[in-house]
């Protein structure tokens, strides 16, 4: 795992997500729904706006023991951005409001929003299939089926590092 592999797992939308940084011993990558890491890299430096506390968040929520290879798991395939539903894709909607058209706010002017997430069954929990497709590839990754706190993140670990990743809420269990 170098550090443009993590790059990969960054979030370009949030500036204290966008690249990877190192704290202590280990350096990390994510988004808002999912962090992983690996050994400390020489090339990725500390940030002082990077998320904090994550070695506790990693401690609280330590590996379990039931693990499931997530190359058996057959993941929805990814479809890629949609049309915004509130302008249709033209990027200017018509306001109910004034009778004015606007540019549209839903999508940024853009047209498109993220595919909606696909519910993919991990054990007890639903995880987004956009979040697997994004570790899939990691080397030898596999998934925990449960989580020692059931509100909190699943660990998942691959050769060189392991992460955690929110589940999904269940529609029916408040
Ligand atoms: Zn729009
Ligand atoms: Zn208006």
């Amino acid at each position: 795992m170098t550090s443009t592999d993590l790059q990969k797992f960054c979030d370009p939308t949030r500036h204290t997500l966008a690249t990877p940084f190192s704290q202590e011993v280990w350096s990390f990558a994510g988004c808002g729904a999912m962090v992983l890491r690996v050994m400390r890299l020489p090339d990725v430096p500390e940030r002082t706006d990077a998320p904090r506390h994550l070695r506790e968040l990693f401690e609280k929520n330590p590996c379990t023991e039931r693990f499931m290879d997530l190359k058996g798991i057959a993941l929805p395939p990814l479809s890629g951005p949609e049309p915004c539903p509130v302008c249709d894709g033209s990027t200017i909607h018509f306001c109910q409001d004034c009778g004015e058209s606007h540019p549209c706010r839903n999508c940024n002017e853009t047209g498109r929003v993220p595919e909606t997430a696909v519910p993919v069954e991990i054990g007890k929990h639903l995880v987004s299939h956009l979040l697997l497709h994004r570790i899939k590839d990691l080397p030898n990754v596999a998934i925990a089926e449960h989580t020692s706190d059931p509100r909190g993140p699943l660990t998942f670990t691959f050769t060189g590092g392991d992460g955690l990743l929110c589940p999904m809420k269940k529609p029916d269990n408040n």
